[in-house]
């Protein structure tokens, strides 16, 4: 079996792939209100997002995990989905999954389940259909809800993710366990993290830490240490009362990088070895010289070689700009 292993004996077998920038909602700690979007012509197509899949898998990755922006808002984003779906029929693959704000998940959940996804994340960080509109700004709170009813009868198994902002759904948690209890949906909370402009907001003023969630959260809740692991940022618990998974992803707080087995890509063919770090590779250029695969895959091997040991995210308080320039939903969170 092929492998990809960086220089610190990490074996790369995840890759996170943007398929586009372009999004439905304009939630406030990922994007500004007129946020200008990528030329076209930059974009790789949807026959080269697969191709550029279709090596990786080749090269080791066994787990492709679709974001954005927002992966279901790109035309025709199944007909990419059913051609990586080969690679689980063939074995190759172990998941092919997506991360989505569901906001069209009431279109599209049944299409998934039948293309072999198991299981999808998806984004909400409210239960409030008003913070719901302040937060995502164009989000319709019904249609998320609606999506993530459709999801459930198609038999995806969902996981709530829901970033921690102070002074904004921080009154909701326990709540917000309750009914991912009820649901059976697992849930992981985010901390905001320190990339892109987004305009007006302050990132000081929206990061909570999770330490201190984490402490809060107890008072009413039994959380157990739960060993689920998935090589990526979160740590599980198990909350007793509801018998449901709790994840706690912070970039911030602590250092994951150890067992960081992924590499990112975004909807330009940029290689992200990192999330926390500048470094690149271009795949396109590679992707579009030749049909060869020989270029590729050749880039792909230098990028895995360049990957470096972590990254060191600060949100700035004298400056309270981002210490990453680019957005997430270009890099896909
Ligand atoms: N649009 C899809 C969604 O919202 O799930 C996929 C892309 S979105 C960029 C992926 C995840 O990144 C979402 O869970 C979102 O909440 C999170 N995210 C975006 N900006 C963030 C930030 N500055 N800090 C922490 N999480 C962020
Ligand atoms: Fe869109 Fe996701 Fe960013 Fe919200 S977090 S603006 S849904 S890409």
């Amino acid at each position: 079996m092929a492998e990809m292993i960086d220089p610190f004996g990490r074996a790369i077998n995840y890759l996170r792939v943007s398929v586009t920038d372009r999004c439905d909602f304009r939630c406030v700690y990922c994007m500004s209100e007129d946020m200008t979007f990528l030329p076209k012509a930059q974009i790789l197509s949807l026959e080269e997002l697969e191709r550029v899949c279709d090596a990786f898998v080749r090269l080791g990755v066994r787990k492709l995990r679709m974001t954005g922006g927002e992966p279901l808002v790109r035309r025709n984003i199944i007909s990419l989905f059913r051609g990586l779906s080969r690679h689980l029929k063939s074995g190759a693959l172990d998941e092919l999954t997506l991360t989505t704000n569901g906001s069209q998940l009431d279109r599209f959940a049944q299409d998934l389940a039948d293309l072999g996804m198991r299981r999808i994340n998806v984004s909400l960080d409210t239960l409030n259909p008003d913070k719901f509109a302040a937060i995502t700004r164009w989000g319709k709170f019904d249609k998320v809800m609606a999506g993530l009813q459709a999801a459930k009868a198609a038999g995806l198994k969902v996981k709530i993710n829901t970033v921690a902002l102070k002074g904004v759904n921080d009154d909701e948690f326990d709540r917000m366990i309750a009914w991912c209890g009820d649901e059976g949906f697992d849930l992981t909370f985010i901390e905001v993290m320190p990339m892109g402009d987004i305009g007006g907001e302050n990132r000081v003023d929206q990061y909570l830490p999770l330490s201190v969630l984490r402490g809060r959260l107890r008072e009413n809740w039994t959380l157990e240490e739960n060993d689920h692991k998935t090589g990526g940022p979160a740590r599980y618990m198990s909350v007793r009362e509801t018998g449901g998974r709790l994840g706690f992803i912070t970039p911030m707080t602590h250092n994951f990088c150890e067992s960081c087995n992924r590499v990112r890509l975004t909807c330009t063919g940029t290689l992200y070895m990192c999330l926390g770090q500048e470094d690149a590779a271009d795949l396109r250029a590679p992707l579009r010289e030749s049909d060869d695969d020989a270029l590729l895959d050749g880039a792909i091997h230098d990028a895995i070689a360049r990957k470096p040991k972590g990254h060191d995210f600060i949100i700035d308080r004298n400056h309270q700009g981002p210490a990453v320039g680019r957005h997430m939903s270009v890099t896909g969170g």
